[in-house]
């Protein structure tokens, strides 16, 4: 597979993942994402780095983790996301390979260990990290994601965000960077990276190009918060703007426009299941995402899965609100 065809596939781990999950290997539970969980370490030592340059000066790096934007700059690379820990070094090399300069600063978009587990290794070769005040302080403590029942350990001290901030102009070099937080939505500490002067935006979690994306609970996300997100995204984003999301291939506006319309679709769905009465299994056995399925069904998740954590979400965020 060569570097277009493996931007246009875009997947990574993500399909591999999805390709273990058809192999006759189904959970018992369908609706239950836990087990996927396991596949994840092997899936994500594999996977191949691969760096391609998406606007001069900007490269993108994916592969065993979340997708890593790299902006060259005269004092150095700016870098979004670090990847997951397994695989830090061979991303870390990668990057300054693509970049050929040292690392100057890590913007964490969120806390998850596919985002931030490669920290340590920036922080330790001199990396300014910053990140919104939620982030590091879900990075500083343990966390305990139910959806996949599996506990993240804290990062150590030199590994943390250092700048914390829900709102940041950042000019490096002839380009500025607009980090901009939103209200709890994949996570309660997601940070968009907007470069106005590339009309590129990394959008970490908060959008997917095709497929359902995971809204972690744990940490206080729900699917209202995603299709706010997807409002302020599109709010910015322009006719021509290249969106890098968490995970997967490169995406336009159009494609996030219809990431939103899903997600409000569905969010419309499990509210009124919600409203009268049902429970997590009735809302998960009325398969109320059967005719999305086949176009966002591809994945991670599955529709099952995704009705389970999109409906826990969205519970645990009312529940929130009457107490
Ligand atoms: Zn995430």
């Amino acid at each position: 597979m060569n570097r277009r065809e493996w931007l246009q596939s875009g997947l990574g781990a993500m399909a591999m993942l999805a390709t273990a999950r058809t192999r006759g290997d189904e959970p018992v539970d369908e609706s239950d994402p836990a087990p996927l969980l396991a596949k994840m370490g092997p899936m994500m030592e594999k996977v191949q780095v691969v760096a391609t340059e998406l606007a001069p000066g900007l490269h993108v790096v994916q592969g065993p983790g979340g997708n890593i934007a790299v902006l060259d700059g005269p004092d150095g690379l700016t870098v979004v996301d670090s990847g997951v820990p397994m695989r830090a070094k061979e991303v870390f090399e990668t990057i300054q390979r693509a970049g050929g300069k040292p690392v100057e600063r890590l913007i964490n978009t969120h806390w998850h260990f596919d985002h931030a587990g490669g920290n340590e290794v920036f922080a330790r070769a001199g990396a300014t990290i910053f990140a919104t005040s939620a982030t590091r302080q879900r990075l500083s403590t343990d966390q305990y994601t139910a959806a996949f029942k599996f506990t993240t350990k804290a990062l150590p001290s030199i590994a943390r965000p250092t700048v914390t901030s829900d709102d940041l102009e950042l000019y490096v070099g002839d380009h500025s960077l607009h980090l901009i937080a939103v209200p709890p939505a994949h996570t309660d500490g997601d940070l968009i990276v907007h470069f106005p002067t590339l009309d590129v935006i990394h959008t970490g979690d908060l959008f997917s190009k095709g497929f359902y994306p995971n809204i972690d609970a744990s940490s206080r996300g729900w699917i209202g918060g995603m299709v706010a997100a997807a409002d302020q995204l599109l709010k910015i984003a322009g006719p021509k703007t290249r969106i890098i999301p968490g995970h997967g291939q490169v995406g336009t506006r159009e494609d996030l426009a219809a990431a939103r319309k899903m997600l409000a679709t569905v969010q419309d769905r499990l509210a009124r299941m919600l409203d009268s009465g049902k429970s997590l299994r009735e809302a998960i056995d009325a398969r109320p995402t059967a005719d999305l399925d086949p176009a966002w069904g591809k994945g991670l998740f599955t529709g099952p899965m995704f009705t389970r954590i999109a409906f826990d979400g969205l519970a645990q965020h009312r529940g929130g609100k009457a107490g």
